[in-house]
């Protein structure tokens, strides 16, 4: 089976948005046939296309890049599994989400399927994408807009506010091979 990087976009802006992050992520790490490769760091960021309410909660959002055998769409079902089990019950985009995720590239395959639309086809218009995406890997190109992830942020137009946060993403929940085994001595 071939290996592919792949890119998932997580973002929360209900309840403890860290801790959904966190927990988003620990489950990435035990995907099977399967490798995360890298975490940005995590963004509060303004909500984009949806109705704006003074008391909106911003959203926390970042960027796991995952080395995988898994198909795309296998792929896709697991982060809708994960959605599900994170406590995600509304599919209604206006609603605040426990955790969202969206799976931006698969290598360089172009896909358009009723479930399946990669690469996700707002990505490259979204600061709160492109700024993660830029932090683990500024030269990936995208397959469609023949860019690399650098230029499209340096030429995009969004202007909603995306800060980054002093925080450890996963810190909570940390698995795999960054915990180390206790010293023997
Ligand atoms: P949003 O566009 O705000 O992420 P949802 O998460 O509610 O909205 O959208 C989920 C729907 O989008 C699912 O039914 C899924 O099949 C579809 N979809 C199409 N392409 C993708 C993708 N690349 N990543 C995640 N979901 C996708
Ligand atoms: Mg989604």
């Amino acid at each position: 089976m071939a290996t592919e990087t792949a890119f998932i976009a997580f973002g929360s802006n209900r309840g403890n948005r860290q801790d959904f992050c966190d927990r988003a992520i620990a489950l990435m790490g035990l995907l099977p046939h399967s490798q995360v490769t890298g975490t940005s760091s995590y963004y509060e960021t303004e909500p984009v296309d949806m109705p704006q309410h003074p008391n909106d909660t911003w959203f926390y959002n970042g960027v796991v890049r995952i080395e995988t055998q898994l198909s795309p769409e296998r792929l896709l079902e697991i982060c809708q599994e994960t959605e599900r089990s994170l406590g995600r019950d509304s599919h209604d985009q206006n609603e605040p989400r426990t955790i969202d995720l969206d799976l931006l590239f698969f290598g360089q395959r172009i896909i358009n399927t009723p479930p399946l639309t990669i690469p996700h086809p707002r990505l490259h218009q979204r600061r709160f994408v492109l700024i993660p995406l830029a932090e683990l890997d500024p030269d990936f190109v995208h397959p469609q807009q023949q860019q690399t992830i650098q230029v499209l942020l340096d030429q995009l137009k969004d202007s909603h506010q995306v800060r980054k946060l002093d925080l450890t993403p996963g810190a909570h929940y940390r698995i795999g091979p960054s915990c180390s085994p206790p010293p023997t001595n």
